[in-house]
């Protein structure tokens, strides 16, 4: 499986991406941003799990903490 970068997640303000990272730090049920499938958490059995999702659909996994510092990185040359 692969991970998911910042620009397939085709959002495209910080607002929106932060919002979406912060849904899947609550646990929240999100769909997945490529093929609308639900995302589940990567290691069901881990304790601090909430970090790494996957989609079982397109076989992508959604590493949050790597999201956010491309996000942060990206955003910071934009203003
Ligand atoms: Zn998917």
């Amino acid at each position: 499986m692969e991970k998911i970068t910042l620009n397939e997640l085709k959002i495209n303000s910080r607002s929106d991406a932060l919002a979406f990272l912060k849904k899947l730090w609550n646990g929240e049920s999100t769909p997945c941003p490529i093929c609308g499938s639900e995302l589940e958490l990567l290691h069901k059995k881990a304790k601090k799990s909430d970090c790494d999702w996957q989609c079982r659909h397109c076989e992508k996994i959604v590493r949050t903490l790597d999201l956010l510092d491309e996000l942060n990185k990206a955003f910071y040359l934009m203003t």
